[in-house]
């Protein structure tokens, strides 16, 4: 039995039998058998549908948003946010899928060549809890517009969301069986992977889950993307715009109560403006509204799971321990965490070398740009970096030398269905979003008449 549980009451939500290895294998079977009729469905028949996906999503987005926020404990507001960007993804992909897959002609000795870029089939979306919608959709829409099958193993925390996809796609006229979520726990992935109707597999989570997944899916010769934890740097240079980015940076890190992959996690200030900075920064950390998740004037809500808080508040302890400074907050309450700052953290110290999933944010100064892109390359991780400076040439003669999956100058990372989004490192591999994240689960077959 999987069972869903609000984490700001613990008040029990639903409860779903899990699916028997015979119920998944006719699942398997029945999305195998859409994929015939569905890969030869015109793209303006397929964008039809996504189109109506995307209505849906909009008529419907209390419902959904309500559902997401009891069962993990995001702002309401956030909540709302989250299914209308699900809507952008849609209607992105359904006006730019054919264009993205077109045949590409390619000069050479035959009288023709191009490539030709065609479904591979049923797709495996291993997906987590912290954005219960979006993650979901970023992958399904590209998916299913290039003419694949998906299902979905959700995080077993958030299984009535899980079934609320379904619902959109069922409500907005799909086939059957185009899009299937799965009511398994993570031990039956493994058995998913390896059957032979699904050919290739995404995870977004964590590295260890990653690394799991990545190695069956090895085994089977099936292809994988992996989108995986982040430590990103908010890199504050001594000629920023202070109160621009002191607001960017409590947004980069508290919001989605800082359960983001993406989130700066790490706040890197040039040493001399540290005091101006962190005045400022504090401040309006301590502003910061906590409570319960279903008020909408609410901005920090609770952890998706009481496990999650426990491990954060370990975090911020060890880091202390190691010789860093409490600034503010630091408290846990069941899944409560309080907005945290923690000052004086060095490389080797826990909040600097780990991800911290939750609203805590670790503070460290450099002496010059050097230095700064030593700190940030320094993460295992390498999703994505904000630096905050007014010289824009100095800020594109710095991008070259991060690591990062992406650099963004004057904004926190965010993802946007027009960019390409991912990681290098232990952050994973392949893309998601735009013409890259869709070229994924295809099969770019080359063409050659003479
Ligand atoms: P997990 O990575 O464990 O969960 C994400 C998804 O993977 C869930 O669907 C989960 O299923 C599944 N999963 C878990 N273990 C395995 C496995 N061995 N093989 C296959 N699938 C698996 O994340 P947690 O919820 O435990 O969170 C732990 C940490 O992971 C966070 O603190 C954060 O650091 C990171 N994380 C990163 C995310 C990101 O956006 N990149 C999102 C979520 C977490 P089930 O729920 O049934 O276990």
């Amino acid at each position: 039995m999987i069972i869903s549980h609000n984490p700001y009451n613990g008040d029990e939500i639903a409860r779903f039998e899990e699916l028997s290895e015979e119920k998944v294998k006719e699942a398997l079977e029945a999305a195998d058998r859409r994929f015939s009729s569905w890969k030869i469905t015109p793209f303006e028949e397929r964008s039809k549908l996504m189109k109506a996906a995307a209505k849906e999503l909009m008529k419907n987005k209390e419902e959904y948003a309500k559902d997401i926020t009891l069962e993990m404990g995001k702002p309401i507001k956030q909540s709302l946010s989250e299914v209308e960007k699900c809507s952008w993804v849609c209607e992105y992909y359904a006006e730019n899928a054919k264009e993205h897959l077109a045949n590409e002609l390619i000069e050479t000795d035959a009288e023709k060549s191009y490539i030709s870029y065609e479904p591979m089939g049923v797709v495996l979306a291993v997906m987590p809890w912290n954005y219960p919608f979006w993650q979901v959709f970023r992958f399904a829409a590209p998916a299913l517009m290039a003419g694949n099958i998906g299902v979905l193993k959700h995080a077993s925390n958030v299984m009535k969301t899980a079934q609320n996809i379904q619902k959109v796609f069922e409500r907005a006229g799909f086939p059957a069986n185009c899009f299937q979520s799965l009511t398994i726990g993570s031990k039956k992935i493994e058995a998913v992977i390896r059957d032979k109707r699904v050919k290739a597999v995404t995870l977004t989570g964590s590295k260890p889950a990653g690394s799991s997944v990545a190695s069956i899916a090895g085994e089977e010769i099936k292809k994988s993307v992996l989108e995986l934890g982040g430590s990103n740097a908010l890199v504050v240079f001594e000629d920023a715009n202070i109160p621009e980015t002191v607001k960017s940076c409590v947004m980069a890190r508290f919001q989605n109560t800082g359960q983001s992959c993406i989130a700066g996690k790490r706040l890197l200030l040039q040493e001399s403006i540290e005091q101006e900075f962190m005045g400022e920064f504090v401040k309006q950390v301590k502003e910061l509204k906590s409570g319960d998740p279903m008020d909408s004037e609410t901005f920090i809500g609770v952890l998706a799971r009481e496990d999650l808080a426990e491990d954060l508040e370990d975090q911020v302890k060890r880091t202390i321990e190691q010789g860093a400074t409490l600034v503010t907050g630091g408290k846990r309450e069941k899944a409560y965490f309080e907005p945290t700052v923690v000052s004086g953290v060095k490389k080797g110290m826990a909040m600097f070398e780990e991800e911290t999933f939750g609203p805590a944010i670790c503070v460290t100064t450099f002496k010059n740009p050097d230095e700064a892109v030593e700190l940030v390359n320094s993460s295992a991780f390498g999703l994505g970096v904000s630096i905050y400076t007014e010289d824009a040439e100095f800020a594109a003669k710095l991008v070259p030398k991060f690591d990062d999956g992406a650099v963004f100058v004057n904004d926190m990372v965010k993802s946007d269905p027009r960019l390409p989004f991912g990681g290098t490192k232990d952050s994973g591999y392949g893309r998601e979003l735009s013409e890259h994240g869709i070229r994924e689960f295809v099969n770019r077959k080359t063409v050659y008449f003479n």
